[in-house]
């Protein structure tokens, strides 16, 4: 083992460390696509909702005129009775009836307003949601294809990375190779190497004891770190 041979570590930890940026892009694009999915997703509940409600609101509505159609007929029968009444009996009891269906009318009329109003509301929401949802087809489409575009060439980059990291995995020796291996599965996405500096790991700051440190340095042996399990390799070999 010499010192070239933990350089070639230090190169596989970084190139490991381009991988994980690559794969960080690719998690981004995919992300992109996914967040619009998601908001159509969301219009389309919206829609389906607004859909249900308006149909509710003018069924209720449809009702309600008609019973307000037979309020006014009664009321209208009532204003006719008015100039037949024989007598004061039949007057009052005529004149109630009316007062009676006047205020009925009314608070039937308030509530078509109501039901109105509720239907305009819904009617917005429907053109919003469909007009989002027609929009962003073309939106989704662009995006989907930028983003296939983007993790073909990143995943190209990966897979150039992999062949890099395999040939030079080949060169190494195994006492080396083993060690760093099992550190490289840990710490894969973040840096699988350490080197010993004051007495202390870099990664972690445990402690090296000083023999191992200058062990370390000349490349003599292959310690790992007690704390974090990171390979640690001299510092030379970072350059
Ligand atoms: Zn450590």
């Amino acid at each position: 083992m010499n010192i070239d041979d933990f350089k070639t570590i230090v190169e596989i930890a970084n190139l490991d460390f381009k991988v994980t940026n690559h794969n960080k892009k690719i998690a981004e694009q995919n992300k992109r696509v996914e967040e619009i999915k998601t908001q159509r997703n969301e219009k389309e509940q919206l829609l389906s909702h607004s859909t249900e409600k308006l149909k509710e609101s003018q069924g209720e509505l449809k009702s309600l005129e008609a019973k307000i159609f037979e309020v006014e007929k009664k009321l209208s029968q009532g204003e006719d009775r008015l100039t037949i009444v024989t007598s004061e009996k039949q007057l009052n009891a005529t004149q109630t009836e009316i007062n009676t269906g006047k205020i009925l009318k009314e608070s039937l009329e308030g509530q078509a307003l109501e039901l109105m109003e509720k239907i305009d509301f819904y009617q917005d929401e429907n053109s919003t949601s469909k007009e989002f949802l027609d929009g962003s087809v073309s939106t989704l489409e662009e995006i989907e294809n930028e983003v296939k575009d983007q993790v073909a060439k990143e995943t190209k980059e990966i897979e150039n990375l992999n062949k890099r990291i395999e040939a030079l995995l080949e060169t190494c020796p195994p006492l080396l190779k083993t060690p760093f291996l099992a550190s490289r599965k840990k710490f894969k996405d973040d840096f699988s190497v350490a080197w010993a500096e004051d007495g202390v790991c870099n990664r972690c700051q445990y402690a090296v004891s000083k023999n191992d440190q200058q062990n370390i340095n000349r490349a003599i042996n292959v310690e790992v770190c007690m704390s974090c399990e990171r390979i640690l390799i001299p510092k030379s070999a970072v350059s």
